[in-house]
């Protein structure tokens, strides 16, 4: 089971996990983004133009059921996901 971490761009090892927002979620994404499927529920994603290239994206609703699978705390990868998006939203 592969535990869903926030990453940099960058800095993803190859057996990362891109957890995207769903598009019935996000009207409109904050950054040029393309349209994707999820990996795991196939629900529609966005995928930012400059988000690693890594083998598996996911919604992050499918990200934190794997983090629960995985024995991760899902509060806080959905914490991690709020806070980096924050950080984001400031610029
Ligand atoms: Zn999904």
């Amino acid at each position: 089971m592969v535990t869903p971490k926030i990453i940099k761009a960058g800095e993803a090892p190859a057996d990362a996990v891109l957890a995207c927002y769903r598009i019935a979620d996000v009207a409109s994404p904050r950054v040029p983004s393309v349209q994707a499927r999820c990996d795991g529920c196939d629900a529609r994603i966005w995928v930012a133009l400059s988000s690693p290239n890594v083998r598996r994206k996911i919604c992050l609703q499918c990200a934190i059921e794997e983090a629960k699978a995985a024995g991760d705390d899902p509060t806080l990868l959905a914490t991690e996901i709020q806070m980096a998006d924050a950080k984001k939203h400031a610029h």
